[in-house]
């Protein structure tokens, strides 16, 4: 039996009547964009993240777009973020006509090494984006502490990290804002695209609202020329029927990876790192391994999926050689590249499906 990376159709068989509920909802309703599926998502995400407000949009790229947008960041000015990411964090620092500035991740965590973010800072750095890859935030103290005191806003890539926490607080509510996509696939994912901004502060959630929707808050008045980035009536009646499954889900998923981490403890497999200030929600689950392609070519043929997260880092993508880094630049980010491997994880993944892999592997890799 093949092994998927991810099992979607297994998540969804589990709640296809409520699923089919929304739809009815919908039709009746009528409201395809935004309304009142949208406005009570919104409403739930933000008390679930625990920030004062929510602002559903279409994508996570847009998440993070508009949040700098409606921080008035564009061209001339910099972002400081990670070269170990999704390309769309970097992507949304473009769009928005401005410069990524990287900084090398963590070898522990992965996520942002603030011990490098204050020699990043120059006169033109306007927001710091550190990214919280596989499902574990980043070391939001220290972080917060320079943006503090650079008076320099923190925009939260939570796109991994639905649920996750740091000393006790969800990914989302510590920076001015926090950015998540519901991609299908993400933790907490809509029936197709979708994502959110959560913040505290009011001004910047209007302005949100107001870029995400054609810089109008009137019908056919615009005050400013937005965009168009706004979230289906559908998914967010999707999105409420899911949140109130998330905590469950990513329980699941820890267990997963406990099963995991037992299953690898006499192999030279190194499993992720839980850190102490946090509540891990394995959006993937990512080990380490010095013969990481034979491994991963063994589970193939084994038809077993495996994920890269991933391959290239940013600043060696063709997209940013304009960027003008080169290798060498961001030594950690440029070698886990060649030793990760995402392993299968998903809530509901069974026992015996973690069994296979596991056995799969510890017969190539040295036990002992
Ligand atoms: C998925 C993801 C995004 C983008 O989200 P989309 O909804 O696909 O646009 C951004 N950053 C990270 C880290 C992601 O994993």
């Amino acid at each position: 039996m093949k092994i998927p990376f991810v099992d979607l159709k297994l998540l969804h068989s589990e709640i296809k009547e409520e699923l089919r509920d929304v739809f009815d909802r919908v039709l009746n309703e009528s409201t395809f964009v935004l309304g009142p599926e949208v406005q009570r998502f919104e409403q739930e995400f933000a008390a679930y993240v625990g920030t004062t407000h929510c602002v559903a949009v279409n994508t996570g790229t847009a998440a993070i777009q508009l949040a700098l947008a409606a921080l008035g960041i564009g061209s001339g000015d910099e972002v400081i973020t990670v070269p170990h990411t999704f390309i769309a964090t970097a992507e949304a620092i473009t769009a928005v006509g401005a410069r990524p500035v990287f900084i090398d991740i963590d070898p522990v965590s992965f996520t942002m090494n603030p011990a490098l973010l204050e020699a990043a800072i120059s006169s033109k750095t306007r927001a710091i984006i550190p990214v919280h890859i596989y499902g574990q935030v980043a070391d939001m103290d220290r972080i917060l502490e320079i943006s503090n005191l650079h008076g320099i806003p923190v925009v939260e890539d939570a796109c991994q990290a639905h649920g996750a926490e740091y000393k006790g607080r969800k990914a989302g509510a510590f920076g001015i804002a926090g950015c998540f996509s519901f991609y299908p696939g993400k933790n907490l994912g809509a029936c197709g695209e979708g994502g959110a901004v959560t913040t505290d502060d009011g001004d910047l959630a209007q302005r949100i609202r107001l870029w995400r929707d054609h810089g109008s808050s009137k019908r056919y008045e615009h005050i400013f020329p937005g965009l168009n980035m706004r979230m289906d009536g559908l998914q967010g009646g999707i999105l409420s029927v899911k949140l109130k499954y998330l905590d469950r889900w990513n329980n699941q998923r820890r267990q997963a990876a406990a099963a995991y981490d037992k299953a690898f403890v006499d192999t030279d497999i190194e499993i992720p790192n839980e850190m102490d200030y946090g509540h891990h929600v394995y959006h993937l689950y990512v080990v380490q391994t010095s013969n990481r392609d034979a491994l991963r070519h063994q589970l193939t043929d084994a038809g077993i999926e495996s994920g890269l997260h991933y391959p290239i880092p940013l600043h060696l993508q063709e997209a940013y050689r304009f960027l003008g880094y080169k290798e060498g630049d961001f030594p950690v980010a440029e070698r886990v590249k060649n030793r990760i491997l995402s392993l299968p994880m998903y809530p509901g993944i069974r026992t015996q499906t973690i069994e296979r892999v596991v056995s799969e592997l510890r017969e190539s890799c040295h036990v002992g």
